[in-house]
């Protein structure tokens, strides 16, 4: 029988959360295999033809905006500083329109708002100049947001990470349990792999293990399209948020989302839900109504208990050197990363530093109680055995 490959640390999952996850480990000198179930990387919510790379407009005081301004930070850093030379980030700027109550609140009256500074608050004279576009509602601008290409970031992370991961994919993780005091990952065909540390980063799906079926993980479907433009929407010059939004038209194309929906597990983009994506567009520019749309995709969000990802040491009984980076929801652009560097420093004993209050709102620690009360109302049953 040959033996079970060995690396320091094994990640269950290859989309955004996996490579940030590797790439960071990599870069602390530490052997790291990714395992994907698909044939290639970033197959589900990392494979959408585009994503934006834009902030979450909050007040100062707000946890979820503090933690969404350092994620922003942080990914923005890492496309338009350390991998400028490989392109993968659209700097375009991005108008986001008081699509709800909330941010109109905020757009007319708040003065203490966190988002990615520098932020602006435009009229809609300057919002139309900006956008390229007739806007008729005052909006906040991100002069530094934009889009890119997510499967492209997911592989560039590992690729220009140092030489120390393996990717395995066609490589479905059933189950891992414990080996010594490390931990044994075992294939649908037999074999094995043994890793001091294992990060899972499988989105929703890490709810199919028995030890983590408990974590709140909810899948919400959502629909996207690409369309060719018009002579109208092909002036459009910044990423557009309203309660949808819009990419401008790359090569005559314009990427435009999202729909979202809970309890559909339909993995087939429907006729109905493209028409709702592009009414949400026509609605908010009514003189925009001739877009073709060429193709429709369809990818779940994992989303958590409190909209948060879960990153950090799961609170399970004997769980040292487990981790997990998931739950980042719609904005795993700007919290994926941020997730693989928290992890990292954890794992190397690094200091949080600059990370510390993000980790702390993101540390998985909190589904402590959820995790205690699951197992009490197992009558008695007792804890996962890992
Ligand atoms: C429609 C839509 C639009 C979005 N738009 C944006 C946006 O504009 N900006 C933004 O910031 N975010 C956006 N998001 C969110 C963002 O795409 C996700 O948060 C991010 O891609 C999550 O990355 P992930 O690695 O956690 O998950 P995924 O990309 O889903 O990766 C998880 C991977 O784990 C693999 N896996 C699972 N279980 C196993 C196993 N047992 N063995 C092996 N492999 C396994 C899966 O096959 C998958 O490839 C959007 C999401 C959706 C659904």
């Amino acid at each position: 029988m040959t033996r079970a490959p060995s690396f320091d640390a094994i990640v269950i999952g290859g989309g955004l959360a996996g490579a940030g996850t590797a790439r960071a480990l990599a870069q602390r000198g530490l052997s790291v295999l990714v395992c994907e179930t698909h044939p290639h990387l970033a197959p589900k919510a990392s494979g959408n033809a585009r994503g934006l790379i834009m902030p979450y407009v909050a007040t100062h005081t707000s946890p979820p905006g503090r933690l969404y301004a350092r994620g922003f930070k942080f990914t923005h850093d890492l496309l338009a500083t350390e991998l400028n030379d490989l392109n993968l980030f659209e700097q375009c700027g991005a108008l986001q329109l008081p699509a709800t109550k909330r941010l109109a609140r905020l757009i007319t009256e708040s003065t203490d708002c966190i988002g990615a500074p520098p932020i602006h608050r435009l009229n809609p004279n300057e919002a139309t100049e900006r956008a390229g576009i007739t806007v008729s509602t005052p909006s906040f601008f991100f002069p530094d947001a934009g889009f890119c290409e997510p499967a492209k970031i997911t592989r560039a992370l590992i690729e220009s990470a140092p030489q120390t991961i393996t990717v395995w994919c066609s490589r479905h993780v059933p189950s891992f349990s414990r080996d010594g005091s490390g931990w044994r990952i075992t294939l649908a065909d037999g074999s094995s792999a043994l890793g001091a540390y294992t990060i899972l980063c499988g989105a929703h799906e890490i709810t199919s293990f028995p030890q983590t079926s408990w974590v709140p993980l909810e899948a919400i479907r959502g629909q996207t399209a690409l369309a060719t433009s018009s002579p109208v929407s092909q002036t459009i010059r910044t990423v557009i948020s309203y309660d949808g939004y819009i990419t401008p038209s790359h090569e005559g194309v314009h990427f435009i989302g999202a729909h979202y929906r809970h309890n559909d597990m339909n993995e087939t983009p429907t006729d109905e839900d493209t028409t709702e994506v592009l009414s949400r567009l026509y609605r908010t520019f009514p003189f925009i109504s001739d877009l073709r749309v060429t193709s429709s995709r369809v990818c779940f969000r994992a989303s958590t208990h409190d909209r948060m990802p879960y990153i950090g040491a799961l609170p399970t009984q004997d769980n040292e050197g487990l981790f997990i980076n998931a739950g980042h929801g719609s904005r795993g652009l700007i919290t994926a990363p941020l997730g693989g560097e928290i992890i990292a420093r954890h794992i190397t004993n690094e200091p949080l530093n600059d990370l510390k209050e993000s980790a702390s709102i993101v540390a998985a620690a909190r589904l402590s109680k959820r995790y205690e009360s699951t197992i009490s109302a197992r009558h008695g049953e007792r804890a996962p055995s890992q």
